[in-house]
């Protein structure tokens, strides 16, 4: 604390959702990284009277992926605590975390990354810690941190508001001089997010019980960490924290409580919309009477980490001579130079995709013309959009999603003016959700397979529901 009773906060962190059946390292240049008052914006909590926010670094994956590189890890990791050490005395430490974040040899990175800053502020320093919902959370997390507190909304729209949560726990307890004792329950069920989506049952409930739980005498906060199903480690499994203030038996109570509740809500978790095979979702689509059917290609999603550019849904549009459908997107730097290349309006054989990740698909031959080129010319973010017949696929320099209209606007399209819009996603992302006629989850194979059963996990604890049968008896 400071002379004026300010507490002084260090902020900061490192996100990123890895997949670990993913071949592509995340890199350096995959990160936003932040620093100074441009981190404390996009850390984005409300100016405290009780606290002056201290920023560190704040290194953001734009995009999920494979593993963090190694050097990249290291890199982000050592300038965070070089500025932790350079940032003079503090009363605690707040972080972003996403919470399954794997780096290449190193193994958990929010694990390492506690550990180094333990080293850093010692035992006693109260450090809190925002994650993701998708966080894959394990004991050591849990030892390391005194506060865990996780989104509760999927689609995500609450990163902000878990990050000042966390923030005005850390500060409620050192003004009271709470000690806060959390406890981690891990269950014995793995769970894709696309059946945990908190506006549909069971989640909603389950939420809901989040909140009481958190707001009971002697308790601090509450969460259900729906984990990361597509990650093979031996923590890939869904979990709850609970956080006591000083109460480590009250805590194991109310952890066991909502264990008990996801536990008992097993059977009920399930995709929250029509899903089917590629063929099958097209065909829907197609005789659908909604004037457009968004369908998410959920086994090759990159906002889960999979490469994106696997074309199977682009060769089954043209086999199947669908007349009007958009395919957003295939990152193919080379398909986006040679389209530029050649210009609008002009003819382009392409092969497509297949690259990135070429165990699912190989590319894809494909002869068409060059409809659009992106307005801001070649780089990172150059895209290009090239028609077959009646089928439109954007192209990207870069992997991205497209997660909003004005994504597609962009390229040159207006999604609601056609019959078949095709995303990488698995559930529909908010923005587009909210403008769906009608939406549909194709089960694609990919590395992001939602038929969690085609998999090849080695790592995963076994007996594992809904997998393998688990006893239920079982009990936190
Ligand atoms: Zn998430």
């Amino acid at each position: 604390m400071d002379t004026t009773g300010r507490f002084r906060i260090a902020v900061g962190g490192i996100t990123h959702e890895s997949s670990t059946f993913s071949p592509l390292p995340a890199r350096l240049d995959d990160f936003d990284i932040r620093r100074g008052d441009d981190l404390l914006r996009a850390f984005g909590v409300a100016a405290d009277a009780r606290a002056d926010l201290v920023p560190t670094l704040l290194a953001q994956a734009q995009l999920s992926g494979g593993q963090v590189e190694r050097a990249a890890y290291l890199r982000l990791a050592g300038e965070l605590i070089e500025r932790l050490r350079g940032a003079g005395p503090v009363d605690g430490v707040c972080l972003a975390l996403h919470g399954s974040m794997e780096v290449e040899d190193i193994g958990k990175g929010e694990e390492d990354l506690l550990t180094a800053i333990r080293a850093v502020v010692g035992r006693e320093m109260l450090i809190a810690v925002s994650l993701d919902l998708h966080a894959n959370a394990t004991p050591a997390m849990v030892a390391l941190a005194d506060v865990l507190t996780s989104y509760r909304t999927a689609p995500h729209r609450d990163a902000r508001q878990t990050r000042q949560r966390a923030l005005n726990l850390l500060v409620r307890c050192l003004q009271r001089g709470i000690r806060p004792a959390p406890y981690l329950v891990k269950l014995p069920l793995v769970l894709q997010g696309e059946k945990a989506i908190t506006d549909a049952e069971p989640m909603a409930s389950l939420v809901r019980l989040v909140e009481e739980i958190s707001q009971a005498p002697g308790m601090l906060d509450a969460s259900v960490l729906v984990g990361f199903a597509w990650a093979d480690v031996p923590y890939a499994t869904t979990g709850v924290i609970a956080v006591a203030g000083g109460d480590a038996a009250l805590a194991r109570r109310q952890a066991e409580r909502l264990a008990a509740a996801v536990w008992e809500a097993r059977e009920r978790f399930a995709f929250d919309v029509e899903t089917g095979t590629l063929d099958h979702c097209i065909d829907i689509a197609r005789a659908a009477l909604e004037p457009t059917v968004f369908i998410t290609d959920s086994g090759d999603n990159p906002t889960a980490g999979a490469p994106g550019d696997v074309p199977l849904f682009v060769e089954r549009l043209l086999a199947k001579d669908v007349p009007d459908a958009v395919c957003a997107a295939i990152p193919d730097p080379e398909a986006v130079a040679a389209c530029r290349e050649a210009g609008v309006g002009a003819m382009v054989t392409l092969m497509l995709g297949g690259k990135l990740d070429p165990v699912t698909s190989p590319p894809l031959e494909l002869a068409g013309w060059v409809e659009h080129l992106s307005a801001h010319g070649a780089g990172a973010d150059d895209l290009a959009v090239v028609r077959v017949r009646g089928v439109r696929v954007i192209l990207t320099a870069r992997r991205r999603a497209f997660l909003a209209p004005e994504h597609f606007r962009e390229a040159g399209i207006e999604p609601l003016e056609h019959k078949l819009v095709v995303v990488k996603q698995g559930y529909l992302f908010t923005a587009l959700r909210r403008i769906a006629p009608r939406m549909l989850m194709a089960l694609t194979p990919g590395l992001t397979d939602q038929v969690l059963e085609r998999l090849p996990y080695r790592n995963l604890p076994r007996p594992v529901f809904p997998l393998d049968p688990v006893s239920s008896e079982w009990r936190p």
